[in-house]
């Protein structure tokens, strides 16, 4: 007989369980400065225009049918060009394995699968602190973690030092995860000088380079610019495998749009490790979905919805940066002794304010303001109406 009676709930999931408190608030000052996801100055959602224009193509002409089991070829080419240049002769060269992935997650969860399968001893190298669901991605696939120092508490920026001692004692050709840019959740990016110098020891160790790229665009304005740690490794010649997600930088979190790539050696290896990265996917989804990837392709391939998705990326990054500095500045007026550059220094979506749990716990309960206890601020829940009220509180909590 089946007996699922003895099965316990899963733990909740701290991120979602922030929503869920923060709905059933009934305050009017409440503040959710939790989720990952942008909001306008109004605390609202948005669709970019580009989206709602490349929708209204799709509604007038375009059919349902199932893409090819790697997913949109269209969509691909232009995501490659986004993460590895316009016009990169890897690309040229057909060496670039890639599919169509479910979002960023599926990336990396088909890149895990396919760790396990392809280089079954392999481990993985992922930073600390990181995005919680990397730990459960490379878990649930069975790839055996190791960490590896990132984040400097008392400086709030990056513990450089250790973090090239960590690549340099880990075992020859080790695979590391690397957030391309905007780190989730501290929003400390190493420099361009530094990403050189990773990458050079990266050369040294012969390890493998996996780029996390969620939030291209989201970091400085400009998905050129926010592309360039990994320009610095192509540079050098390595290898990559890389992450894509249009969740953030196009809006389109619950299409679930994203590509999975791998620089091979050749276009015969890029074939071979195509074909299995669609092997993997076929008894788990078959196919990715259709609307999304439309709606990517459509916007990249016109030059002047293209160039309007740029306009409103640096829109969305420019708002959160102006209210950096605006939160920053709030603390200071109300005469807060405790350093908070680390607000504007820090970039992408996320501020990793080094507040306490317990600190955190007071936010929440005694101001209504709901984020992870972590410290992290999402920055895209920040507004002109709320940041006072917020400054004031973090004040009051941090004295
Ligand atoms: N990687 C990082 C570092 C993230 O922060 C996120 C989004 N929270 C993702 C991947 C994946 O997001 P999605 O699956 O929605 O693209």
């Amino acid at each position: 007989s089946l007996c699922f009676h003895g099965i316990e709930p899963a733990p909740k999931d701290p991120i979602l369980g922030v929503t869920e408190a923060f709905l059933a608030d009934e305050s009017p000052h409440k503040v959710n400065v939790g989720v990952g996801a942008y909001r306008d100055d109004n605390g609202k959602p948005v669709v970019l225009e580009c989206v709602r224009e490349a929708e209204r193509r799709i509604a007038g002409n375009l059919n349902m049918e199932y893409l090819p089991m790697g997913g949109s070829i269209d969509m691909i080419e232009e995501s490659l060009k986004l993460a590895y240049g316009e016009n990169s002769e890897y690309i040229k060269d057909k060496k670039i394995a890639a599919v169509q992935a479910l979002s960023g997650t599926g990336a990396c969860r088909l890149f895990a699968d396919f760790q396990k399968r392809f280089l079954p001893d392999s481990q993985i190298y992922i930073p600390v602190p990181t995005w919680a669901n990397h730990h459960n991605i490379w878990r649930d696939a069975r790839v055996p973690q190791r960490t590896y120092h990132y984040y400097h508490p008392e400086s709030k920026g990056l513990d450089f030092a250790s973090l090239m001692d960590d690549i340099k004692n880990a075992p020859n050709g080790s695979f590391f995860l690397l957030h391309a840019c905007a780190h989730n959740p501290t929003g400390v990016d190493p420099s361009e000088e530094e990403w050189r110098e990773i990458s050079y020891q990266f050369k040294v160790k012969g390890h493998f380079p996996f780029f996390d790229m969620a939030y291209q665009g989201f970091a400085s304005g400009d998905p050129e610019r926010d592309a360039k740690a990994i320009r610095i490794f192509l540079e050098d010649g390595h290898l990559i495998g890389c992450a894509q997600s249009y969740a953030k930088n196009m809006g389109l979190y619950g299409q679930r749009v994203g590509c999975l790539s791998v620089l091979c050696e050749d276009d015969k290896q890029a074939v071979a490790v195509k074909s299995q990265l669609q092997q993997l996917a076929r008894p788990m989804y078959s196919n990715p979905p259709v609307h999304g990837a439309l709606v990517v392709s459509i916007i990249l391939k016109d030059p002047n919805l293209k160039s309007l998705w740029l306009k409103e990326v640096e829109g969305m990054a420019d708002r959160i940066i102006g209210m950096r500095t605006a939160l920053r500045e709030n603390l200071e007026k109300l005469g807060s002794p405790l350093s908070w550059e680390h607000i504007t220094n820090q970039i992408g979506m996320f501020c990793y304010s080094g507040m306490t749990p317990e600190q955190v716990d007071r936010l929440t309960n005694e101001f209504h303001i709901y984020m992870t206890r972590n410290g992290r601020i999402s920055m895209a829940g920040v507004t002109t109406h709320n940041v006072q009220y917020l400054a004031n509180a973090i004040h009051e909590v941090t004295k």
